[in-house]
């Protein structure tokens, strides 16, 4: 049986995919978009995050951390994240849960174990269990042998994808889901590259093959003010998708400012910390300028 690196399960949650559904998190991401919203699925390896707000300074971990890790200067805790060898005597004593992991690694019996608990609501609502992430593909067996066992067990199985890697690689996964849902998050491929780390030809070739296996997607781009909102993106990428045969709509995601508190638990940057969603008028707006390119519109939160 394999195991695999898992962020979050999120059990009821109704927007990844129709119905109700559970959404496991997988850690480890191939992009570095600079807006993330989920930074401690980013690294391929768990690491500690510390809520400061949580922090009630009892100093325990300064004590048993048998690396020094932990050090207080000029009254602020500070990490020292280079020096920690991931023991987890800090997390497991820490009461006020200030320290956690960002990811805990999982068997597929463990995962389903929490699966099952609601297959029920899934069967009523049409819904199921979304593989999510980080990026689900860098952990590609582990994610396969997870579908496999929903597949068992009469459960429909989606995936959200930044759609990076070759498809040939992927194919074995993609093919048995019930849905895919991806992202074509810049058009213009210099600007993909800066605010992603890697260029968009893969994931527009990628794109054009998944077409061909026959699985509907839906397409996404996340609504990231001055970077991915103007008019020329959008409308590149609709017209780009309009040729498409399987895919259901393509959908704008309202940003989502949640990231900021653990860009701060992992002492990381976010840029993008003053933004805050679109009006429900600037969406609709958006949704109009889109119309007419031969594909449904829809926009999402
Ligand atoms: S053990 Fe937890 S609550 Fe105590 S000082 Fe460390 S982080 Fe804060
Ligand atoms: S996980 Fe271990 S090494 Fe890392 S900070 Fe905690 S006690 Fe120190």
């Amino acid at each position: 049986m394999k195991s695999g690196l898992i962020t979050d399960i999120q059990r009821f949650s109704l927007n990844d995919g129709p119905g109700i559904r559970t959404t496991v998190f997988f850690k480890g991401c191939n992009m570095r978009c600079e807006w993330c919203h989920n930074p401690e699925t980013i690294c391929h390896q768990k690491e500690i995050m510390f809520y400061a707000n949580k922090c009630i300074g009892c100093g325990k971990c300064f004590e048993i951390c048998p690396a020094g890790v932990h050090k207080a200067v000029d009254g602020i805790h500070v990490i020292d994240r280079e020096k920690c060898t991931l023991c987890g005597k800090c997390v497991e004593n820490c009461y006020a849960e200030a320290l956690v992991f960002s990811a805990k690694e999982m068997t597929s019996d463990e995962i389903m174990g929490e699966i099952l608990q609601d297959k029920v609501y899934y069967t009523e609502s049409n819904g199921g269990v979304t593989l999510s992430g980080g990026e689900v593909t860098c952990q590609k067996d582990f994610a396969l042998e997870l579908v496999e066992k929903c597949k068992e067990n009469g459960i429909k199985t989606a995936v959200e994808t930044n759609l990076l890697m070759p498809l040939e690689s992927t194919k074995d996964l993609l093919s048995s889901l019930d849905l895919i849902m991806f992202d074509i998050k810049i058009f213009d491929n210099g600007k993909h590259k800066e605010h992603t780390g890697v260029p968009n030809t893969q994931i527009l070739e990628n794109a054009k093959k998944l077409d061909e296996l026959g699985v509907p997607f839906i397409v996404r781009t996340p609504l990231i003010p001055g970077v991915t909102d103007d008019e020329e993106n959008l409308v590149s990428i609709a017209k780009f998708l309009s040729p498409f045969k399987n895919i259901l709509y393509y959908e704008l995601l309202n940003f989502n400012p949640l990231g900021s508190s653990k860009y701060k638990s992992l002492d990381g940057e976010d840029k993008f910390e003053n933004a805050r969603p679109f009006t429900n008028e600037a969406l609709k707006a958006l949704e109009a300028k889109l119309s007419g390119f031969g594909v449904k519109i829809k926009v999402g939160g």
